[in-house]
């Protein structure tokens, strides 16, 4: 299908962004496309304008700091995969962007417009709740910084509000044994996933857990974080029995509908199952 009529601005900063989006509410940012141009083309949406960001300079950063790691807001899928650093510090990282849909869509799909786009099946909201990302907002008010546990509001709705855009997400570091790990089934590759859970795991000098953080998606209305599983987790040994009650805790949790990816029981049971996969392939690491 063709898009309906929309005008166009390539801005050269985000202050100019903020200025354009502030004007006229129905003007929209425009980063990888991935996810704006198949609403277009199926007229989901009717912007009045697409506020293009891609030639703003210096948005694609990944910034490894001390305390945090900081992620431009063009950052590519793809920019995630292929850091090595990463695949160090956090692996639950490149394994999310490494799943998402295929070569192209990676290339171009950015994980700010992945959260601003707040698809319940999305796959960085799980590794971000995991993970306790924070998002920068740029708005006419200034900047601020939101919990990713409250960035996401419901099903394509988020906390940005009018003018704002997402300048970074921030991924707080953690001293310590850490491990993590996300995974994800889908029918097949490239999928949106049936269920994806990220899991990281603070383990202390004796070997039990000290901090467990686990965020889900594709089960409810929105990515949320599986606290009851948390808990089950923080203080005890990582056992098959402490795992298998965390993941019936995280089922328990979830409110999965019925679509074409599989019935909400079948997806609810599939929460368990990948929440103890993604436990044990954290732990493995
Ligand atoms: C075939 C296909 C398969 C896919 N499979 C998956 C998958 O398996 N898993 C998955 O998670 N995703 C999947 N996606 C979605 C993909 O990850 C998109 O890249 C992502 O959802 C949106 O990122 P984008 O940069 O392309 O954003 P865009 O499409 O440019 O924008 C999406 C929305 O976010 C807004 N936006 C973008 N950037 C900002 C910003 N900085 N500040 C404020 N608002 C902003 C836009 O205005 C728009 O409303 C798939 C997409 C396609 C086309």
């Amino acid at each position: 299908m063709r898009p309906p009529k929309f005008g166009y601005v390539r801005v050269s900063s985000l202050d100019e962004a903020v200025k354009v989006l502030e004007a006229d509410e129905n003007a929209k940012v425009l980063a990888g496309g991935q996810s704006l141009m198949p609403m277009l083309k199926l007229r989901l949406i009717r912007p009045s304008y697409l506020v293009d960001i891609n030639q703003v300079p210096n948005l694609s950063y990944i910034s490894i700091e001390k305390d945090v790691i900081r992620f431009g807001a063009l950052v590519r899928h793809h920019d995630v995969e292929v850091n090595g650093d990463l695949w160090k510090i956090y692996p639950i990282l490149p394994e999310t962007a490494i799943q998402i849909a295929d070569p192209q869509v990676r290339n171009l799909g950015t994980m700010a417009g992945s959260l601003a786009h707040a698809d319940p099946a999305a796959d960085w909201p799980a590794a971000l709740i995991a993970l306790r990302a924070r998002v920068r907002v740029l708005g006419p008010g200034g900047e601020r910084e939101v919990p990713i546990d409250d960035f996401i509001k419901g099903p394509f709705t988020t906390d940005l509000g009018r003018g704002e855009v997402i300048k970074e997400v921030v991924v707080p570091r953690i001293n310590g044994n850490v491990k993590s790990s996300y995974i994800k089934l889908e029918r097949k590759a490239g999928d949106f996933a049936v269920v994806g859970v990220g899991v990281v795991i603070k383990l202390s000098n004796d070997g039990s857990i000290e901090d467990a953080s686990i965020g889900v998606t594709a089960a409810g209305p929105k990515p949320f974080r599986a606290v009851d599983a948390e808990k089950a987790l923080i203080g005890r040994k990582p056992t098959d029995d402490v795992i298998m009650d965390a993941a019936e805790k995280a089922m328990n949790m979830a409110s999965p509908i019925s679509d074409i990816r599989g019935s909400a029981d079948y997806k609810k049971a599939m929460v368990k199952v990948i929440t103890k996969k993604a436990i044990k392939s954290a732990l493995s690491r």
